[in-house]
């Protein structure tokens, strides 16, 4: 799988256009890359040679992680029955908490999101979602039959508790599960890079690397690239 990341700064008035592919299998490429982030398609899984491990189905390693966390927080009757999985047939929510199963189905994306983002700091997005997840299971756990809010004081109160203190409502990757097909294809007039657009480009840019390399890195109108086809 390849991934493609595009930066793009605004310099003078003008936009310079960065770059670069990094090669993360040798496999096939998908279309959509947004600035930095990673937006792994379905075929790509599919046509991966190398298959994730936990495509679908238990994950009994993070199980055992979930098991020591609830029961290092007193609820033991809860670490004993909770179970997580990988659900391939999630879309765009990372994970999903069903208090009644006491089930975690966790979105196989996740897997391909953590391998693009190594270096961040914050921590693995499956560690992370875990224990979003983990949360609502234990908000429910010490209510008891008494109805809590999703995202509610009881959630954040379980979240602290778990080490996220800071973790935000939302259940959704942090990338687009749609992928487009780029159908502008722009190109600079000098090496002529092609760069691949879903949408029409309305500002004025110009090949970052040819601007670096014949004007150091200012804009350079002789750069600018043009759309070839569409
Ligand atoms: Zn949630
Ligand atoms: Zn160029």
């Amino acid at each position: 799988m390849r991934l493609r990341n595009i930066a793009q700064r605004v310099y003078k008035g003008a936009q310079l256009l960065f770059q670069f592919d990094v090669d993360l299998e040798g496999g096939t490429r998908s279309p959509l890359r947004v600035a930095g982030v990673y937006a792994p398609s379905a075929p790509d899984l599919a046509s991966s040679s190398e298959k994730p491990i936990h495509l679908s189905g238990r994950d009994h390693a993070l199980e055992e992680k979930s098991r020591n966390l609830l029961r290092q927080l007193g609820a033991t009757k809860l670490a004993r029955e909770v179970r997580v999985e990988w659900n391939p047939r999630m879309k765009s929510a990372a994970g999903r908490a069903d208090y009644r199963e006491k089930l975690i189905s966790l979105n196989p994306l996740l897997r391909d999101h953590d391998l693009a983002s190594v270096s961040r700091q914050s921590g693995s997005d499956i560690d992370r979602t875990l224990r979003h997840e983990l949360a609502h299971l234990l908000a429910q756990f010490r209510a008891g039959r008494r109805r809590i809010a999703p995202h509610g004081v009881e959630w954040r109160e379980a979240c602290r508790a778990l080490d996220i203190a800071d973790e935000a409502r939302c259940h959704n990757l942090p990338f687009a599960t749609k992928v487009y097909a780029p159908r502008f294809i722009y190109r600079c007039p000098n090496c002529r890079q092609e760069f691949p657009r879903v949408r029409r480009i309305r500002r004025v840019i110009a090949c970052l690397a040819c601007c670096r390399k014949h004007n150091g890195g200012d804009f350079d109108p002789r750069f600018r690239i043009k759309l070839i086809s569409h």
